[in-house]
C-alpha cells in the first residue's frame, strides 16, 4: 500500500527539476500524475518517464499557468483524463533577476504572473473539485529568497507572497478538508540554479561547491530533498498541518 494509492495529483512545471522530482516521488507512492508544463514535448517525455505503479496513470497537459482560460481548461482535462483530483502542487517558476534600477516592468510582471497569479488560478480551479468532495491538498513552492535576495526583488516578493497566499487559503479552506502548505527550498540543483551560475559567469560545479561550503549541512539540496517533504505535506499524515511554510534548506536560509 502506497500513501498515494488512488490519489490524483497535478503538478505544474513538472517537466524537469523540482516538479519532476515531486511527480516521481508521488508516482512511486501510488499516485496518478498530470504533468503540466509550457513545452508539450518536454511534458510528454517527463510523463512517460514517471515510475507509475500498476493501476495508476501519468498524463501531460501543455499550458501556460499564468492565463485563466488555459488553467481552467488544463484542470478540466486532468479531471476528465484521470477521473478526479486530490492534490495540486504549484511548482512552475521562472526568474528574471536584476537590480531594481535595471528591472523592467516585464521582468516584474512575468515573475508575478507565473508564481502568484499562476498559483492563484490553479488553486481557484482545483478548489471547485476539492470543496465538492471535501478533500484536497494544495502545496506551493516558496523559496528562501522570500527572506531577501539581492537582484531578485520580483522573485523575493512573489515567494513571500506565496507564504501569505498559503496562510490565507489554509484559513479559508480548512473547513472543507483542504490542507494548504508551502515549501521554501534553499539552493537545489536544477536548471534554475545552473542558469544562475551561468549568469554569474561561474562554472556550474564550482557554484554548487561554493554554495555547499556556506551551508550548515555542507551540501546543496536536490529535487529529492524537496520531494520527500512534499510527499509528507500532501499526505494524510499531515492533515493537522495547514497554512505552513516548511524551509527545506539545510539550515542555510540567510
Ligand atoms: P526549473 O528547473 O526552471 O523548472 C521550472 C519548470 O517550470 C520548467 O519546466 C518551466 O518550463 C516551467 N514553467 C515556467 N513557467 C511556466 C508557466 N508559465 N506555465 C507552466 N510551466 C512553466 O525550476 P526548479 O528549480 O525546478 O524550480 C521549481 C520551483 O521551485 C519554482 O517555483 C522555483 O521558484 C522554486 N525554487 C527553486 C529553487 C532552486 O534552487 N532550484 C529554490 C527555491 C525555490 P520551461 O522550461 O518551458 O520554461
Amino acid at each position: 500500500m502506497g500513501r498515494y494509492d488512488g490519489r490524483i495529483a497535478v503538478i505544474t512545471g513538472a517537466a524537469r527539476g523540482i516538479g519532476f522530482g515531486i511527480a516521481t516521488r508521488l508516482a512511486e507512492e501510488g499516485a496518478s500524475i498530470a504533468v503540466v508544463d509550457l513545452d508539450e514535448s518536454a511534458a510528454a517525455e517527463a510523463a512517460g518517464r514517471l515510475p507509475v505503479v500498476e493501476g495508476a496513470k501519468a498524463v501531460h497537459v501543455a499550458a501556460d499557468i499564468s492565463g485563466g482560460e488555459a488553467v481552467d481548461a488544463a484542470i478540466a482535462q486532468v479531471v476528465d483524463e484521470l477521473g478526479g483530483l486530490h492534490v495540486l502542487v504549484n511548482n512552475a517558476g521562472i526568474t528574471r533577476d536584476s537590480l531594481l534600477h535595471k528591472m523592467t516592468e516585464d521582468d516584474w510582471d512575468l515573475v508575478m504572473g507565473v508564481h502568484l497569479k499562476g498559483a492563484f488560478l490553479m488553486a481557484r480551479a482545483a478548489q471547485r473539485h476539492f470543496v465538492a468532495q471535501k478533500y484536497g491538498k494544495i502545496l506551493t513552492l516558496s523559496s528562501t529568497s522570500a527572506l531577501g535576495s539581492r537582484g531578485q526583488v520580483n522573485y523575493s516578493t512573489a515567494k513571500m507572497g506565496v507564504q501569505g497566499f498559503t496562510r490565507t487559503l489554509g484559513i479559508e479552506l480548512g473547513r472543507f478538508g483542504i490542507n494548504v502548505n508551502a515549501i521554501a527550498p534553499g539552493f537545489i540543483t536544477t536548471e534554475m540554479t545552473d542558469d544562475a551560475a551561468r549568469r554569474l559567469k561561474l562554472d556550474v560545479e564550482e557554484f554548487r561547491r561554493i554554495r555547499a561550503e556556506g551551508n550548515p549541512v555542507r551540501r546543496v539540496g536536490t529535487p529529492e530533498d524537496v520531494a520527500a517533504a512534499a510527499a509528507f505535506l500532501c499526505s494524510d499524515e499531515a492533515s493537522y498541518i495547514t497554512g505552513q511554510t516548511l524551509y527545506v534548506d539545510g539550515g542555510g536560509r540567510l
